[in-house]
């Protein structure tokens, strides 16, 4: 059985803060380190769930936080900036299931710590109509393969966004939001525990969760944080204003669509780095 694992930092237990998310923060060496032991969790999970090939995306920021020789020596990972697909980049129909690990909510969730969809940029982003965060974006481009998301571990408001997308899923909360920079949080080694077990009964349930599958075309609905992103990300062939601070794009599929939010949120920095608009 082959696992894809897509990992990310900001719902990884006890984290809460830019100065430990961010490379250049003061507390970054210590939140790679619990990054590393929540995805060797997951992948003890998945071992002795059946798995025998796994794939681990590095999938928080410039993709260069794994310690990968902390890692089961028998796992391939994927680190860098840029990817193909983001944080699900080297996901194919090869693969029998999809973990997301550290996951977080999206952004403008009450008490949803450190919430944001890929920027800060994007208030908000909807497909076919849904609200998405990283979780149900991944999850979508996995269903696009044909990869059912079987288990998300991270902050609560993270596991819950996910299940009202994802029926029968497996949700390891791993701390709850007290605050945008605030968390009540489980210790590492309970998180790890929860997270090893979750993995293995997320494998056990394969057959009753089904892929997270959009039908197409894929509308996808951009609301931006300033006016002057929309303005600009508008004049992207075949994107559409639609307010003041909203775009959207008809997309073939969520290949399409993931590739033409990859260079709007390219152009929202253009207009970020315009003026205050
Ligand atoms: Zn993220």
């Amino acid at each position: 059985m082959k696992i894809y694992i897509t990992a990310d930092m900001e719902g990884v237990a006890v984290l809460c803060h830019d100065v430990q998310v961010d490379q250049k923060g003061l507390d970054y060496p210590r939140a790679r380190e619990l990054m590393t032991e929540e995805v060797q969790a997951a992948i003890d999970g998945a071992r002795s769930g059946g798995a025998d090939e796994i794939l681990v995306c590095d999938a928080h920021d410039t993709g260069r936080n794994l310690l990968v020789e902390h890692l089961d020596p028998d796992v391939e990972v994927i680190q860098g900036n840029p990817y193909d697909l983001g944080m699900m980049s080297g996901i194919s129909r090869d693969f029998d299931a999809c973990f997301q690990i550290g996951y977080h909510s999206m952004r403008h969730t009450h008490a949803g710590v450190l919430g944001h969809t890929y920027t800060y940029d994007v208030a908000e982003l909807r497909l076919n109509g849904v609200a998405v965060g990283e979780s149900g974006l991944s999850a979508a481009i996995a269903g696009h393969f044909g990869v059912p998301v079987i288990l998300v571990s991270g902050d609560a408001h993270a596991v819950r966004q996910a299940k009202s997308l994802i029926k029968n899923l497996v949700g390891v909360p791993t701390k709850e939001g007290v605050g945008l920079y605030g968390v009540r949080t489980l210790t590492p080694a309970r998180a790890r525990e929860l997270i090893r077990k979750g993995a293995k009964e997320a494998l056990e349930n394969i057959e009753e969760i089904p892929p997270y599958t959009l039908k197409k075309p894929v509308l996808m609905e951009v609301e931006w944080t300033r006016p002057l992103m929309a303005e600009y990300t508008a004049h992207i062939p075949l994107v559409r204003r639609k307010d003041i601070k909203s775009v959207s794009y008809k997309a073939s599929d969520m290949i399409d669509a993931f590739h033409v939010f990859d260079v709007m949120m390219k152009v929202a920095v253009m207009a970020k780095e315009e003026g205050p608009l």
